[in-house]
This record gives C-alpha cells, sequence and structure tokens, in this order.
C-alpha cells in the first residue's frame, strides 16, 4: 500500500499522513450552521470529508470523527425569537433534514454528532481559559479576543491583516471592539432575544470558540485531523488556533484539510442567479442520491467543482454502468478456471486505486482506474474469455472501492421515497428508460399502438422525451 499524503493548508505543502497514535484518527469537521436547508456546495465538503473517513477506515485506522451542528447563531437565535420558538424548537426541523441528507447521501453519521447548545458550560469554560491569560477584554457586556496578544495569527490563512483597518468590519459582529481584527467570545444579550445566565455574566457564544471548545472536549488538545470548506480558513478556522493555542499553548490541529468550492455550470451558486441548489431540488427533477453523490465525489477535493446537469447525466450513466458490471459478475455464468493475465490486471487496477486515494484522495485518478478495469473486463466477458476463477478477486475489488465509494448498492428509490418523493416522482435509472423504449418498440412492430402509446405516457409522466427518428431509431432525453 501506498504511503498516504495529504494535503496541509498550515504548511501549504503535501504532507505524508502519521497520526499522533498509531492506528488511530482523531477528526473535527465544521458542520452546518441549522437555520435552513444545506446546500450542495456545503454538500460537496461533507462528502469530501466523508470519503477521507472512509478511506482511512478502509486503510485499518479506527475513527474518531466529530462533527458539530452549529444551533446558536445570531441569525438562529433572532429567527427563533421571531417565530416565537424556543431555539431547540426552531432547529430542530433543519437538524432533522440535515441528517436525512446525509443518510440519503451515503454520508457516514461520524462517531460524535453534537450541539452546540449542548456545551455552553465547555465554551465558558475555554473563555474562562483565555481571561486568565489576558487574551480577552470586555466590551458593553461582550468578551472580545485580542489579536495583538497571538502573533502566529494568521498562519493558516496566510492572510496579510495590515489590510484591515480599524472600524472595518471582517464578520458580522455589531459590537465595539479595540481593533476591527478582533473577534467576540462572547455576545451579550439582546432585547427579547435568549441568553444564557453563566459564569462569565450572561449572554451567547460566538461562533469560532463553539468548535474550539467541542474539538478539544472530544479529541483531546491537539486533533489529528481538521476538515472544511476553503470558505472557512479565515476567519473561522483562524480564530480557532488563536483560541485553541492561547488556552493550551499546544498545537490544536495538525492536519488543516479544505474542500474548495463548487460553481454551477461555471457560475458562483447565489440565490439571486436561480442556480442555488439543495439536495430535494434536485431530487424533485429527478436525479438519483447515488449520481450526486458520484458527481459531488468525482472532483479532487482541492479542485474547483463545476457542477453542470450534463455532468450529473453522466454521474448517472457512470454509476449505472458500475451497477450494471456488478450485476454481471453475480448472475453470469464463465467457464471455470482462470483467464491468463486477469488477476495481474485486477492486482494492478487495485494498487492503482490506493495509489491514487494516498495521492492527496485522488479522486479521479481513483475513478479511472475503476473504469479501466470494468472496460477491460466487460471486453473479456463479451469475447467470452473471462473466466469464472476471477470473479471473486473482481468483486473484491468493486467492495473495496465501494467502501469508499459507495453508490453500488440500487437503494435510490427507497431513499427518495424515505424523503417524501413518491414512487412517480423518483427517477428512472438509464436501463429502465431502455428497456421501456425496447418494449414500446416491440409493440408497434406488433402494431399494437394503444400499447406504445402507453408507454410513451409513463416515460413522459417520469420526464422523459422521446425522438422518433426517419429511420426508425428512437432517441430520448430528460425534460
Ligand atoms: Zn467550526
Amino acid at each position: 500500500m501506498a504511503e498516504i499524503q495529504l494535503h496541509n493548508t498550515l504548511s501549504g505543502k503535501v504532507e505524508p499522513f502519521v497520526p499522533q497514535k498509531p492506528g488511530e484518527v482523531r477528526m473535527y469537521t465544521c458542520g452546518p450552521t441549522v437555520y435552513d436547508y444545506a446546500h450542495i456546495g456545503n454538500y460537496r465538503t461533507f462528502v469530501f470529508q466523508d470519503i477521507l473517513r472512509r478511506f482511512l477506515k478502509l486503510r485499518g485506522y479506527k475513527l474518531l470523527h466529530v462533527m458539530n451542528l452549529t444551533d446558536v447563531d445570531d441569525r438562529i437565535i433572532a429567527n427563533s425569537a421571531a417565530a416565537g420558538k424556543s431555539i431547540r424548537d426552531y432547529t430542530e426541523k433543519f437538524v432533522q433534514a440535515f441528517f436525512d441528507d446525509c443518510k440519503t447521501l451515503s454520508i457516514e453519521p461520524p462517531e460524535h454528532w453534537i450541539r452546540a447548545t449542548d456545551h455552553i458550560a465547555d465554551m465558558v469554560q475555554l473563555i474562562k481559559r483565555l481571561q486568565e491569560k489576558s487574551f480577552t477584554y470586555p466590551g458593553e457586556g461582550s468578551i472580545y479576543y485580542r489579536i495583538t496578544k497571538f502573533p502566529a495569527y494568521g498562519k493558516l490563512s496566510k492572510i496579510d491583516l495590515s489590510g484591515i483597518q480599524a472600524g472595518a468590519r471582517v464578520d458580522n459582529d455589531r459590537y465595539e471592539k479595540e481593533s476591527a481584527r478582533d473577534f467576540a467570545l462572547w455576545k451579550a444579550p439582546k432585547p427579547g432575544e435568549h441568553f444564557w445566565e453563566t459564569a462569565i455574566g450572561p449572554g451567547r457564544p460566538g461562533w469560532h470558540i463553539e468548535c474550539s471548545a467541542m474539538a478539544m472536549k472530544y479529541l483531546g488538545e491537539t486533533l489529528d485531523i481538521h476538515t472544511g470548506g476553503i470558505d472557512l480558513a479565515f476567519p473561522h478556522h483562524e480564530n480557532e488556533i488563536a483560541q485553541s493555542e492561547a488556552a493550551t499553548g499546544k498545537p490544536f490541529a495538525r492536519y488543516w484539510l479544505h474542500a474548495e468550492h463548487l460553481l454551477v455550470e461555471g457560475e458562483k451558486m447565489s440565490k439571486s442567479l436561480g442556480n442555488f441548489f439543495t439536495l430535494r431540488d434536485l431530487f424533485a427533477k429527478g436525479y438519483k442520491p447515488s449520481a450526486l453523490r458520484f458527481a459531488l465525489a468525482s472532483v479532487p477535493y482541492r479542485k474547483q467543482l463545476n457542477f453542470t446537469f450534463d455532468g450529473l447525466t453522466q454521474a448517472t450513466n457512470s454509476v449505472e454502468r458500475l451497477r450494471n458490471f456488478a450485476d454481471r459478475l453475480k448472475t453470469g455464468k464463465f467457464p471455470a478456471g482462470k483467464q491468463e493475465g486477469m488477476a495481474a490486471r485486477i492486482a494492478k487496477a487495485a494498487e492503482e486505486f490506493d495509489a491514487s486515494l494516498s495521492d492527496d484522495l485522488n479522486t479521479a485518478r481513483a475513478l479511472a482506474a475503476m473504469f479501466d478495469l470494468v472496460r477491460d473486463a466487460n471486453t473479456a466477458i463479451d469475447k467470452g474469455e473471462f473466466r469464472q476463477g476471477d470473479v471473486v478477486a473482481t468483486q473484491q475489488f468493486l467492495a473495496g472501492f465501494d467502501r469508499v465509494f459507495a453508490v453500488l448498492e440500487d437503494n435510490d428509490a427507497a431513499k427518495l421515497q424515505a424523503l417524501g418523493f413518491s414512487a412517480s416522482e423518483a427517477s428512472l435509472s438509464d436501463a429502465d428508460i431502455e428497456r421501456l423504449i425496447a418494449e414500446r418498440n416491440a409493440a408497434k412492430k406488433k402494431r399494437d399502438f394503444p400499447a406504445a402509446d402507453v408507454i410513451r405516457k409513463e416515460l413522459a409522466d417520469h420526464g422523459i422525451i422521446l425522438e422518433d427518428a426517419k429511420d426508425g431509431s428512437v432517441r430520448w432525453k430528460r425534460k
């Protein structure tokens, strides 16, 4: 097996991955802020960290992985107050939707899924440690972090702070500060809004302190890996480092991994451009969870991912090709014995797959290794050269592949139904469509036009449009 190499934002380099404790990985992922449905850009990051944890597990590591749910922030507190609901009642719907979405995308649950509101005491304790070391100052009932006390500030994002002038606003805090760079650890209560009565006064935690306190509570003062979207590197992760390292005097996280942005059809995703999609938006258009997972996983995490509907259709076809191949191995009848060279061909694919993911999670290269083997094996099967004795090794390689990519199980319809999409809204696979078209052609051949029309209508109900060419062939497309 190849040595695992990961790009560390902290050093700016690809480095060999060596956890603190042999065989065990302590990892933290910044989870969603649960005031709305998460969008596909968020899920690009969550699928990336899922591929990472699944690959580490495949390589035999024991994972201790924590993901938080930010269920306290200014918007949540203001929105829940406006709705006359408790924070828990207001966020519950979005927490549940997030869990459901993760399940639908086959994102494995981390070992700990934790809520910020369950850890206020831990945050207060961490702020007290910072107070004792004079890293804080008060202002109008809030408590701020004094960045000038932490000279290493900026080491993660390499941000040039000289450009940030006093009085400029770098975050959404509406409080008075000594320096624009400083950030709130604890925020004074606002009239009519929820607050906690604590040893450091009444109020609510700042966003950054949440992650520092929760990560260290479950994973210790030095984590192996911290992941998140690239947009979190500054200021959020920079502030996490400042808080944690000031309190403990130890490195906070040894490897920082950041996923790049997702674009939609080449443009930044935004509600005003009408290219803003939640998972449910895409499922309502008839796309499958497996295709979306495949599309999000197929581009290496440090490259921008240009999400397109053409790409999603290609991903649908790719998943179909893999599933068909797995079926072919399962149900095919092959001559006994082994094909000459096939065992070595499979071993080469497995080695290339491992080398690709070890190479800073190069998922595109790993997929190419898989599809090259599928092509070669399919050719051998078509020629009648593939033998029964090679089936198990091929299936073992497929199983290893699927422990990371998780797209082979044909469970899209059940997942969509669990999300509340009816069976008719659930999309047809390409194979289903081809089968129905073949049935329609057969009906037309028999001049059973009513039967052919019924099939055309069934396809239309699923958003599939048929075009009959003059030469008798039929082309189809999704609406
Ligand atoms: Zn965080």
